[in-house]
Protein backbone atom coordinates (compact mmCIF):
# COMPACT_ATOMS: atom_id res chain seq x y z
CA UNK A 1 0.00 0.00 0.00
CA UNK A 2 1.02 3.37 -0.86
CA UNK A 3 2.83 5.42 2.08
CA UNK A 4 0.28 8.21 2.12
CA UNK A 5 -2.68 5.75 2.39
CA UNK A 6 -0.93 4.52 5.43
CA UNK A 7 0.00 7.46 6.89
CA UNK A 8 -3.57 8.51 6.36
CA UNK A 9 -6.58 9.26 8.94
CA UNK A 10 -9.12 6.66 8.36
CA UNK A 11 -12.62 7.32 7.80
CA UNK A 12 -15.39 5.60 9.05
CA UNK A 13 -16.64 2.66 7.32
CA UNK A 14 -20.11 2.27 6.40
CA UNK A 15 -21.68 -0.67 7.32
CA UNK A 16 -22.89 -2.61 4.89
CA UNK A 17 -23.87 -6.29 6.42
CA UNK A 18 -25.36 -7.30 10.05
CA UNK A 19 -27.33 -10.62 8.68
CA UNK A 20 -26.46 -14.14 8.96
CA UNK A 21 -25.40 -15.87 5.55
CA UNK A 22 -26.89 -19.06 4.72
CA UNK A 23 -26.87 -20.88 1.53
CA UNK A 24 -25.86 -17.81 -0.23
CA UNK A 25 -28.38 -15.92 1.09
CA UNK A 26 -28.67 -12.68 3.85
CA UNK A 27 -31.18 -13.40 6.23
CA UNK A 28 -32.16 -12.17 9.71
CA UNK A 29 -31.85 -14.85 12.53
CA UNK A 30 -35.25 -16.83 13.00
CA UNK A 31 -35.96 -15.62 16.30
CA UNK A 32 -35.75 -12.56 15.04
CA UNK A 33 -32.89 -11.35 17.86
CA UNK A 34 -30.07 -8.88 17.51
CA UNK A 35 -26.82 -7.95 19.34
CA UNK A 36 -24.63 -4.74 19.87
CA UNK A 37 -20.86 -4.65 18.60
CA UNK A 38 -19.79 -1.57 20.35
CA UNK A 39 -16.48 0.31 19.57
CA UNK A 40 -13.71 -0.02 21.96
CA UNK A 41 -12.58 3.71 21.97
CA UNK A 42 -15.62 5.25 22.10
CA UNK A 43 -17.74 2.45 24.03
CA UNK A 44 -20.71 3.41 21.78
CA UNK A 45 -22.52 0.99 19.83
CA UNK A 46 -21.84 0.60 15.95
CA UNK A 47 -24.30 -1.19 15.03
CA UNK A 48 -26.92 -4.35 15.97
CA UNK A 49 -26.07 -7.80 14.37
CA UNK A 50 -28.53 -10.50 13.35
CA UNK A 51 -28.05 -13.04 16.44
CA UNK A 52 -28.18 -16.55 15.66
CA UNK A 53 -28.83 -19.85 17.79
CA UNK A 54 -29.19 -23.53 17.08
CA UNK A 55 -32.04 -23.15 14.49
CA UNK A 56 -30.24 -20.85 12.22
CA UNK A 57 -26.94 -23.45 12.80
CA UNK A 58 -29.19 -26.18 11.83
CA UNK A 59 -30.02 -24.38 8.75
CA UNK A 60 -26.70 -23.56 8.12
CA UNK A 61 -25.39 -26.79 8.37
CA UNK A 62 -27.80 -28.29 6.15
CA UNK A 63 -27.01 -25.75 3.40
CA UNK A 64 -22.91 -26.55 3.81
CA UNK A 65 -23.91 -29.99 4.03
CA UNK A 66 -26.31 -30.05 0.46
CA UNK A 67 -23.37 -27.71 -1.13
CA UNK A 68 -20.66 -30.57 -0.01
CA UNK A 69 -22.33 -33.53 -1.33
CA UNK A 70 -24.48 -32.39 -4.24
CA UNK A 71 -23.92 -28.82 -5.32
CA UNK A 72 -21.55 -27.14 -7.71
CA UNK A 73 -18.69 -26.97 -5.09
CA UNK A 74 -18.79 -30.89 -5.07
CA UNK A 75 -18.04 -31.08 -9.13
CA UNK A 76 -15.89 -28.36 -8.76
CA UNK A 77 -12.19 -28.68 -10.32
CA UNK A 78 -9.56 -28.43 -7.88
CA UNK A 79 -8.02 -25.40 -10.03
CA UNK A 80 -11.21 -23.84 -10.35
CA UNK A 81 -11.88 -23.49 -6.44
CA UNK A 82 -8.22 -21.98 -6.66
CA UNK A 83 -9.05 -19.73 -8.29
CA UNK A 84 -12.26 -18.30 -6.41
CA UNK A 85 -10.18 -18.47 -3.76
CA UNK A 86 -7.35 -16.20 -5.66
CA UNK A 87 -10.28 -13.86 -6.80
CA UNK A 88 -11.31 -13.42 -3.20
CA UNK A 89 -7.79 -12.14 -2.46
CA UNK A 90 -8.04 -9.84 -5.32
CA UNK A 91 -11.49 -8.47 -3.82
CA UNK A 92 -9.97 -7.99 -0.49
CA UNK A 93 -7.34 -5.90 -1.72
CA UNK A 94 -9.53 -4.02 -3.48
CA UNK A 95 -11.23 -3.21 -0.60
CA UNK A 96 -8.45 -2.99 1.65
CA UNK A 97 -8.73 0.64 3.19
CA UNK A 98 -12.43 -0.27 3.91
CA UNK A 99 -11.83 -3.55 5.91
CA UNK A 100 -9.17 -2.19 7.65
CA UNK A 101 -10.57 0.59 8.60
CA UNK A 102 -13.83 -1.58 9.77
CA UNK A 103 -11.22 -3.93 11.63
CA UNK A 104 -9.64 -0.95 13.44
CA UNK A 105 -13.46 0.12 14.19
CA UNK A 106 -14.86 -2.57 16.00
CA UNK A 107 -12.09 -4.40 17.54
CA UNK A 108 -9.58 -1.05 18.41
CA UNK A 109 -6.52 -2.21 16.90
CA UNK A 110 -4.25 0.76 15.45
CA UNK A 111 -5.13 1.46 12.08
CA UNK A 112 -1.36 1.01 11.15
CA UNK A 113 -1.67 -2.47 12.54
CA UNK A 114 -4.84 -3.26 10.56
CA UNK A 115 -3.39 -1.84 7.36
CA UNK A 116 0.42 -2.99 7.34
CA UNK A 117 -0.12 -6.49 9.19
CA UNK A 118 -3.57 -7.59 9.72
CA UNK A 119 -5.14 -7.09 6.55
CA UNK A 120 -1.67 -8.06 4.10
CA UNK A 121 -1.55 -11.23 6.13
CA UNK A 122 -5.58 -12.07 5.04
CA UNK A 123 -4.43 -11.86 1.57
CA UNK A 124 -0.92 -13.79 1.91
CA UNK A 125 -3.06 -16.53 3.27
CA UNK A 126 -5.79 -16.83 0.94
CA UNK A 127 -3.31 -16.70 -1.78
CA UNK A 128 -1.09 -19.44 -0.24
CA UNK A 129 -3.81 -21.87 0.07
CA UNK A 130 -5.57 -21.46 -3.52
CA UNK A 131 -2.18 -22.58 -4.86
CA UNK A 132 -2.33 -25.29 -3.20
CA UNK A 133 -5.85 -26.59 -4.48
CA UNK A 134 -4.93 -28.17 -7.18
CA UNK A 135 -1.44 -29.88 -5.38
CA UNK A 136 -3.01 -32.20 -2.98
CA UNK A 137 -2.03 -35.65 -3.94
CA UNK A 138 -1.56 -38.87 -2.62
CA UNK A 139 0.60 -41.55 -2.86
CA UNK A 140 1.19 -45.03 -3.86
CA UNK A 141 2.41 -47.93 -1.64
CA UNK A 142 4.81 -51.03 -2.27
CA UNK A 143 2.51 -53.31 -0.48
CA UNK A 144 2.86 -57.41 -0.38
CA UNK A 145 1.20 -59.45 -2.92
CA UNK A 146 -0.02 -58.41 -6.24
CA UNK A 147 -1.79 -55.36 -5.40
CA UNK A 148 -1.56 -51.64 -6.65
CA UNK A 149 -2.11 -49.32 -2.91
CA UNK A 150 -2.57 -45.86 -3.09
CA UNK A 151 -3.57 -43.27 -0.59
CA UNK A 152 -5.96 -40.52 -1.55
CA UNK A 153 -6.43 -37.22 0.41
CA UNK A 154 -10.40 -36.56 0.43
CA UNK A 155 -11.82 -32.78 1.95
CA UNK A 156 -13.40 -33.90 5.50
CA UNK A 157 -16.92 -32.50 4.61
CA UNK A 158 -18.33 -29.45 6.56
CA UNK A 159 -15.95 -27.33 8.69
CA UNK A 160 -17.42 -25.77 11.68
CA UNK A 161 -15.62 -22.54 12.60
CA UNK A 162 -15.44 -20.80 15.68
CA UNK A 163 -13.16 -18.08 16.42
CA UNK A 164 -11.60 -15.10 18.36
CA UNK A 165 -12.16 -11.51 18.47
CA UNK A 166 -8.40 -10.47 18.42
CA UNK A 167 -7.62 -10.74 14.94
CA UNK A 168 -11.10 -11.08 13.59
CA UNK A 169 -10.28 -11.29 9.48
CA UNK A 170 -6.74 -13.28 9.87
CA UNK A 171 -8.51 -15.44 11.50
CA UNK A 172 -11.31 -16.21 8.90
CA UNK A 173 -8.40 -16.35 6.56
CA UNK A 174 -6.76 -19.07 8.84
CA UNK A 175 -9.72 -21.04 8.96
CA UNK A 176 -10.90 -20.43 5.75
CA UNK A 177 -8.62 -20.77 3.21
CA UNK A 178 -7.03 -24.04 3.94
CA UNK A 179 -10.77 -25.39 4.39
CA UNK A 180 -11.97 -24.14 1.21
CA UNK A 181 -8.79 -25.53 -1.13
CA UNK A 182 -8.91 -28.76 0.57
CA UNK A 183 -12.62 -28.91 -1.05
CA UNK A 184 -14.66 -28.52 2.58
CA UNK A 185 -17.79 -26.53 3.35
CA UNK A 186 -17.93 -23.96 6.13
CA UNK A 187 -20.26 -22.79 8.48
CA UNK A 188 -18.64 -20.01 10.66
CA UNK A 189 -19.35 -18.95 14.06
CA UNK A 190 -17.10 -14.83 14.52
CA UNK A 191 -16.93 -13.64 17.99
CA UNK A 192 -19.80 -11.40 19.25
CA UNK A 193 -16.98 -8.65 20.14
CA UNK A 194 -15.90 -8.63 16.58
CA UNK A 195 -18.58 -10.15 13.81
CA UNK A 196 -18.36 -7.31 10.88
CA UNK A 197 -15.23 -7.71 9.42
CA UNK A 198 -16.32 -11.21 8.82
CA UNK A 199 -19.44 -10.13 7.50
CA UNK A 200 -18.06 -7.77 4.63
CA UNK A 201 -15.61 -10.56 3.66
CA UNK A 202 -18.61 -13.17 3.10
CA UNK A 203 -20.09 -10.76 0.89
CA UNK A 204 -16.75 -10.28 -0.68
CA UNK A 205 -17.04 -14.34 -1.06
CA UNK A 206 -20.45 -14.22 -2.83
CA UNK A 207 -19.20 -11.75 -5.03
CA UNK A 208 -16.34 -13.80 -5.91
CA UNK A 209 -18.54 -16.44 -7.04
CA UNK A 210 -18.56 -19.10 -3.96
CA UNK A 211 -21.59 -21.21 -4.59
CA UNK A 212 -24.62 -20.84 -1.96
CA UNK A 213 -23.82 -23.03 1.10
CA UNK A 214 -20.15 -23.13 0.56
CA UNK A 215 -19.25 -20.85 2.71
CA UNK A 216 -22.16 -19.53 5.78
CA UNK A 217 -21.69 -17.31 9.05
CA UNK A 218 -23.51 -17.65 12.00
CA UNK A 219 -22.62 -14.69 14.50
CA UNK A 220 -24.01 -15.12 18.09
CA UNK A 221 -22.99 -16.32 21.30
CA UNK A 222 -20.70 -19.03 22.20
CA UNK A 223 -22.80 -21.13 24.62
CA UNK A 224 -25.70 -21.38 22.01
CA UNK A 225 -24.91 -20.73 18.69
CA UNK A 226 -21.01 -22.28 19.34
CA UNK A 227 -22.45 -24.91 20.91
CA UNK A 228 -24.99 -25.73 18.64
CA UNK A 229 -22.70 -25.82 16.02
CA UNK A 230 -19.98 -28.02 18.17
CA UNK A 231 -22.79 -30.31 18.66
CA UNK A 232 -24.41 -30.45 15.19
CA UNK A 233 -24.28 -34.55 13.97
CA UNK A 234 -23.69 -33.34 10.46
CA UNK A 235 -20.43 -30.99 11.60
CA UNK A 236 -17.53 -32.63 10.56
CA UNK A 237 -14.90 -31.23 12.02
CA UNK A 238 -14.42 -28.10 14.26
CA UNK A 239 -11.14 -25.77 14.08
CA UNK A 240 -11.39 -23.47 17.40
CA UNK A 241 -9.44 -21.00 18.49
CA UNK A 242 -9.68 -19.07 21.60
CA UNK A 243 -9.07 -20.13 25.36
CA UNK A 244 -8.45 -23.14 26.83
CA UNK A 245 -10.98 -23.01 29.67
CA UNK A 246 -13.69 -23.14 25.90
CA UNK A 247 -11.49 -25.70 24.60
CA UNK A 248 -12.32 -28.09 26.85
CA UNK A 249 -16.43 -27.64 26.87
CA UNK A 250 -16.11 -27.56 23.07
CA UNK A 251 -13.87 -31.48 23.62
CA UNK A 252 -16.49 -32.30 25.90
CA UNK A 253 -19.41 -31.64 23.78
CA UNK A 254 -17.94 -33.09 20.53
CA UNK A 255 -17.09 -36.43 22.17
CA UNK A 256 -21.25 -37.44 21.68
CA UNK A 257 -20.47 -37.50 17.38
CA UNK A 258 -16.47 -38.16 17.89
CA UNK A 259 -15.68 -34.76 15.27
CA UNK A 260 -12.12 -34.09 14.08
CA UNK A 261 -10.63 -30.93 16.55
CA UNK A 262 -8.28 -28.31 16.00
CA UNK A 263 -7.62 -26.24 18.70
CA UNK A 264 -5.49 -23.29 18.60
CA UNK A 265 -5.68 -21.87 22.45
CA UNK A 266 -3.58 -19.50 24.26
CA UNK A 267 0.07 -19.00 25.83
CA UNK A 268 2.44 -17.48 28.15
CA UNK A 269 5.11 -17.56 26.24
CA UNK A 270 8.67 -16.82 27.34
CA UNK A 271 10.65 -14.36 25.71
CA UNK A 272 14.38 -14.70 26.67
CA UNK A 273 17.32 -12.38 26.28
CA UNK A 274 21.03 -13.01 26.73
CA UNK A 275 23.81 -11.18 27.58
CA UNK A 276 25.58 -11.52 24.06
CA UNK A 277 22.38 -10.07 22.52
CA UNK A 278 22.27 -7.07 20.34
CA UNK A 279 20.57 -5.25 23.29
CA UNK A 280 18.95 -2.68 21.50
CA UNK A 281 16.98 -5.31 18.67
CA UNK A 282 16.11 -7.61 21.83
CA UNK A 283 14.53 -4.34 23.29
CA UNK A 284 12.20 -3.74 19.91
CA UNK A 285 11.78 -7.57 20.22
CA UNK A 286 10.46 -7.28 23.52
CA UNK A 287 8.40 -4.52 22.96
CA UNK A 288 6.69 -5.83 19.70
CA UNK A 289 6.63 -9.03 20.65
CA UNK A 290 4.09 -7.92 24.05
CA UNK A 291 2.34 -4.60 23.00
CA UNK A 292 1.47 -5.59 19.54
CA UNK A 293 -2.46 -5.71 19.69
CA UNK A 294 -2.56 -3.84 22.64
CA UNK A 295 -1.16 -7.59 23.90
CA UNK A 296 -3.87 -9.80 23.23
CA UNK A 297 -1.76 -11.85 20.91
CA UNK A 298 -2.01 -15.79 22.35
CA UNK A 299 1.78 -15.84 21.16
CA UNK A 300 2.38 -12.77 23.47
CA UNK A 301 6.00 -12.64 24.70
CA UNK A 302 4.28 -12.17 28.34
CA UNK A 303 7.15 -13.64 30.59
CA UNK A 304 10.32 -11.79 29.43
CA UNK A 305 13.56 -13.32 31.02
CA UNK A 306 16.14 -11.23 31.14
CA UNK A 307 19.98 -12.79 32.01
CA UNK A 308 21.85 -10.61 35.24
CA UNK A 309 24.23 -8.79 33.42
CA UNK A 310 21.69 -6.90 31.86
CA UNK A 311 19.03 -6.67 33.40
CA UNK A 312 19.11 -3.18 34.36
CA UNK A 313 20.42 -1.60 31.13
CA UNK A 314 17.46 -3.46 29.85
CA UNK A 315 14.55 -2.49 32.06
CA UNK A 316 15.74 1.01 31.56
CA UNK A 317 15.27 0.85 27.78
CA UNK A 318 12.46 -1.17 28.04
CA UNK A 319 10.52 1.15 30.13
CA UNK A 320 11.32 3.82 28.10
CA UNK A 321 10.02 2.26 24.97
CA UNK A 322 6.68 1.04 26.64
CA UNK A 323 6.32 4.94 28.10
CA UNK A 324 6.36 6.17 24.83
CA UNK A 325 3.54 4.34 22.97
CA UNK A 326 0.96 6.56 21.53
CA UNK A 327 -2.33 5.45 23.11
CA UNK A 328 -5.54 7.18 21.21
CA UNK A 329 -7.85 7.03 18.46
CA UNK A 330 -7.34 3.58 16.43
CA UNK A 331 -8.55 4.94 12.84
CA UNK A 332 -5.77 8.05 13.66
CA UNK A 333 -2.01 6.52 12.16
CA UNK A 334 -0.25 7.56 14.57
CA UNK A 335 -1.48 5.54 17.61
CA UNK A 336 0.44 2.43 18.57
CA UNK A 337 -1.95 1.22 21.09
CA UNK A 338 -5.68 1.66 21.01
CA UNK A 339 -8.38 0.12 23.69
CA UNK A 340 -8.75 -3.57 24.75
CA UNK A 341 -11.65 -5.83 22.81
CA UNK A 342 -14.33 -4.80 25.46
CA UNK A 343 -15.42 -3.61 29.16
CA UNK A 344 -14.85 -7.42 30.47
CA UNK A 345 -10.97 -7.74 29.30
CA UNK A 346 -10.12 -3.99 30.79
CA UNK A 347 -11.46 -5.15 33.78
CA UNK A 348 -9.53 -8.31 33.76
CA UNK A 349 -6.37 -7.00 33.26
CA UNK A 350 -6.57 -4.28 35.76
CA UNK A 351 -7.27 -6.93 37.83
CA UNK A 352 -3.95 -8.33 36.97
CA UNK A 353 -1.96 -5.45 37.35
CA UNK A 354 -3.80 -5.62 41.43
CA UNK A 355 -2.56 -8.79 41.75
CA UNK A 356 0.87 -7.98 40.68
CA UNK A 357 0.94 -5.23 42.97
CA UNK A 358 0.20 -7.17 46.14
CA UNK A 359 2.42 -10.47 44.55
CA UNK A 360 5.13 -7.54 45.88
CA UNK A 361 6.47 -7.38 41.96
CA UNK A 362 7.60 -4.05 40.93
CA UNK A 363 5.59 -2.05 38.63
CA UNK A 364 8.75 0.38 37.25
CA UNK A 365 5.40 2.02 34.00
CA UNK A 366 1.70 2.40 33.36
CA UNK A 367 -0.66 0.60 35.98
CA UNK A 368 -4.08 1.76 35.12
CA UNK A 369 -6.88 2.81 32.70
CA UNK A 370 -6.00 5.11 30.21
CA UNK A 371 -8.47 7.96 30.50
CA UNK A 372 -12.22 7.51 31.14
CA UNK A 373 -14.06 6.51 27.68
CA UNK A 374 -12.69 3.64 25.40
CA UNK A 375 -11.48 0.42 27.52
CA UNK A 376 -7.52 1.78 27.29
CA UNK A 377 -4.80 0.39 29.62
CA UNK A 378 -1.77 1.98 30.05
CA UNK A 379 1.42 -0.10 28.54
CA UNK A 380 2.65 -1.39 32.12
CA UNK A 381 6.05 -3.03 32.60
CA UNK A 382 6.50 -4.98 35.97
CA UNK A 383 9.87 -5.59 36.82
CA UNK A 384 11.59 -8.63 39.54
CA UNK A 385 8.62 -10.74 38.87
CA UNK A 386 8.77 -14.22 40.10
CA UNK A 387 7.66 -17.48 38.39
CA UNK A 388 4.44 -18.25 40.87
CA UNK A 389 3.41 -14.99 40.81
CA UNK A 390 0.10 -14.82 39.38
CA UNK A 391 1.56 -12.62 36.35
CA UNK A 392 3.92 -15.11 35.41
CA UNK A 393 1.42 -17.96 35.30
CA UNK A 394 -1.52 -16.91 33.71
CA UNK A 395 -2.35 -15.30 30.45
CA UNK A 396 -3.14 -11.91 30.57
CA UNK A 397 -3.96 -10.97 27.13
CA UNK A 398 -3.12 -7.41 27.94
CA UNK A 399 -0.34 -4.48 27.67
CA UNK A 400 1.38 -6.00 30.76
CA UNK A 401 4.98 -7.50 30.53
CA UNK A 402 6.76 -9.00 33.69
CA UNK A 403 10.44 -8.73 33.65
CA UNK A 404 12.01 -12.09 34.95
CA UNK A 405 15.65 -11.77 35.56
CA UNK A 406 17.70 -15.39 35.15
CA UNK A 407 21.78 -16.89 35.80
CA UNK A 408 22.30 -19.51 33.06
CA UNK A 409 21.13 -21.43 30.30
CA UNK A 410 20.12 -24.48 32.29
CA UNK A 411 18.27 -22.01 34.29
CA UNK A 412 16.33 -20.51 32.44
CA UNK A 413 15.42 -23.41 30.03
CA UNK A 414 13.58 -25.14 33.37
CA UNK A 415 11.84 -22.31 33.64
CA UNK A 416 10.86 -21.04 30.32
CA UNK A 417 9.31 -24.55 30.20
CA UNK A 418 7.43 -24.56 33.36
CA UNK A 419 4.00 -23.89 32.40
CA UNK A 420 1.25 -25.91 31.11
CA UNK A 421 1.10 -23.80 28.30
CA UNK A 422 3.67 -24.09 24.90
CA UNK A 423 2.48 -22.24 22.09
CA UNK A 424 5.57 -19.67 21.10
CA UNK A 425 8.81 -18.25 22.41
CA UNK A 426 12.06 -16.45 21.52
CA UNK A 427 15.69 -16.19 21.84
CA UNK A 428 18.05 -13.17 21.78
CA UNK A 429 21.74 -14.10 21.46
CA UNK A 430 24.64 -13.45 19.32
CA UNK A 431 25.29 -17.64 20.40
CA UNK A 432 24.25 -19.49 17.34
CA UNK A 433 25.06 -22.54 19.22
CA UNK A 434 22.72 -21.38 22.24
CA UNK A 435 20.30 -20.27 19.76
CA UNK A 436 19.76 -24.13 18.80
CA UNK A 437 20.31 -25.51 21.82
CA UNK A 438 17.68 -23.29 23.02
CA UNK A 439 15.68 -24.03 19.63
CA UNK A 440 15.88 -27.84 20.68
CA UNK A 441 15.30 -27.86 24.14
CA UNK A 442 11.91 -24.91 24.82
CA UNK A 443 8.66 -26.91 24.79
CA UNK A 444 6.72 -24.63 22.40
CA UNK A 445 5.35 -24.92 18.64
CA UNK A 446 7.18 -21.64 17.62
CA UNK A 447 10.02 -20.65 18.31
CA UNK A 448 11.96 -17.67 17.05
CA UNK A 449 15.31 -16.38 17.18
CA UNK A 450 16.30 -12.74 17.34
CA UNK A 451 12.68 -11.96 15.66
CA UNK A 452 9.18 -11.91 17.36
CA UNK A 453 5.83 -12.58 15.73
CA UNK A 454 7.43 -13.49 12.12
CA UNK A 455 4.01 -15.18 10.66
CA UNK A 456 4.11 -16.96 7.31
CA UNK A 457 0.85 -18.56 5.37
CA UNK A 458 3.39 -21.14 5.00
CA UNK A 459 5.19 -21.96 8.35
CA UNK A 460 2.89 -24.35 10.31
CA UNK A 461 1.23 -22.33 13.71
CA UNK A 462 0.05 -24.01 16.85
CA UNK A 463 0.55 -25.01 20.30
CA UNK A 464 2.61 -27.94 22.77
CA UNK A 465 0.95 -29.14 25.62
CA UNK A 466 -2.44 -26.74 26.17
CA UNK A 467 -1.68 -24.23 23.70
CA UNK A 468 -3.34 -26.53 21.42
CA UNK A 469 -3.95 -29.32 19.24
CA UNK A 470 -2.81 -29.82 15.18
CA UNK A 471 -1.29 -27.13 13.62
CA UNK A 472 -3.07 -24.40 11.37
CA UNK A 473 -0.93 -22.46 8.34
CA UNK A 474 1.26 -24.27 6.10
CA UNK A 475 1.05 -28.18 4.78
CA UNK A 476 -0.20 -29.13 8.07
CA UNK A 477 -2.61 -26.50 8.28
CA UNK A 478 -4.42 -27.78 5.17
CA UNK A 479 -3.85 -31.60 6.00
CA UNK A 480 -5.93 -31.26 8.90
CA UNK A 481 -9.04 -30.18 6.43
CA UNK A 482 -8.69 -33.63 4.62
CA UNK A 483 -9.29 -37.36 5.44
CA UNK A 484 -6.49 -39.75 4.14
CA UNK A 485 -8.00 -43.01 2.32
CA UNK A 486 -6.39 -45.94 1.38
CA UNK A 487 -7.68 -47.87 -1.87
CA UNK A 488 -6.30 -51.05 -2.08
CA UNK A 489 -6.47 -53.09 -5.93
CA UNK A 490 -5.69 -56.90 -6.30
CA UNK A 491 -4.30 -57.22 -9.52
CA UNK A 492 -4.18 -61.09 -9.63
P1 LIG B 1 -13.13 -17.56 23.93
O1 LIG B 1 -12.70 -18.97 24.06
O2 LIG B 1 -13.91 -16.95 25.03
O3 LIG B 1 -13.99 -17.33 22.62
C1 LIG B 1 -13.58 -17.77 21.37
C2 LIG B 1 -14.79 -18.15 20.55
O4 LIG B 1 -15.42 -19.27 21.15
C3 LIG B 1 -15.86 -17.06 20.44
O5 LIG B 1 -16.38 -17.07 19.13
C4 LIG B 1 -16.90 -17.53 21.44
O6 LIG B 1 -18.21 -17.07 21.16
C5 LIG B 1 -16.82 -19.03 21.27
N1 LIG B 1 -17.34 -19.81 22.40
C6 LIG B 1 -17.41 -19.44 23.70
N2 LIG B 1 -17.99 -20.42 24.43
C7 LIG B 1 -18.29 -21.44 23.57
C8 LIG B 1 -18.90 -22.71 23.71
N3 LIG B 1 -19.33 -23.15 24.90
N4 LIG B 1 -19.03 -23.48 22.62
C9 LIG B 1 -18.61 -23.06 21.42
N5 LIG B 1 -18.04 -21.86 21.21
C10 LIG B 1 -17.87 -21.05 22.28
O7 LIG B 1 -11.80 -16.75 23.65
P2 LIG B 1 -11.63 -15.20 23.46
O8 LIG B 1 -11.56 -14.59 24.82
O9 LIG B 1 -12.61 -14.69 22.50
O10 LIG B 1 -10.21 -15.14 22.73
C11 LIG B 1 -9.01 -15.03 23.42
C12 LIG B 1 -8.30 -16.37 23.52
O11 LIG B 1 -7.98 -16.89 22.23
C13 LIG B 1 -6.99 -16.25 24.25
O12 LIG B 1 -6.90 -17.26 25.21
C14 LIG B 1 -5.95 -16.45 23.17
O13 LIG B 1 -4.74 -16.93 23.63
C15 LIG B 1 -6.62 -17.35 22.20
N6 LIG B 1 -6.05 -17.23 20.87
C16 LIG B 1 -5.26 -18.23 20.40
C17 LIG B 1 -4.70 -18.15 19.13
C18 LIG B 1 -3.83 -19.24 18.61
O14 LIG B 1 -3.64 -19.30 17.41
N7 LIG B 1 -3.33 -20.12 19.42
C19 LIG B 1 -4.99 -17.06 18.33
C20 LIG B 1 -5.81 -16.06 18.82
C21 LIG B 1 -6.35 -16.17 20.10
Amino acid sequence: MATDVLDSVASIPQIRQTQLLINGEWRDALSGKTFATVNPATEEVIANVAEGDAADIDLAVKAARTAFESGPWSKMDARDRGRLIYRLADLIEENIEELAALESLDNGKPIRDSRAADLPLVIDCLRYYAGWSDKIEGTTIPIRGNHFCYTRREPLGVAGQIIPWNFPLLMVAWKWAPALAAGCTIVMKPAEQTPLSCLRMAELAMEAGFPPGVINVIPGYGPTAGAALVKHPDVDKIAFTGEDATAKIIMADAAATLKRLTFELGGKSPNVVFADSDLDAAVAGAEFGLFFNQGQCCCAGSRLFVEESVHEEFVAKIVAKAAARKLGDPLNPETTQGPQVDQAQMEKILSYIKKGNEAGAQCVTGGTRFGEKGFFVEPTVFDNVTDEMPIATDEIFGPVLSILPFKNVEEVISRANNTHFGLAAAVWTSDVKKAHLMADRIKAGTVWVNCYDVFDAAAPFGGFKRSGIGRELGAAGLASYTELKTVTMNLD
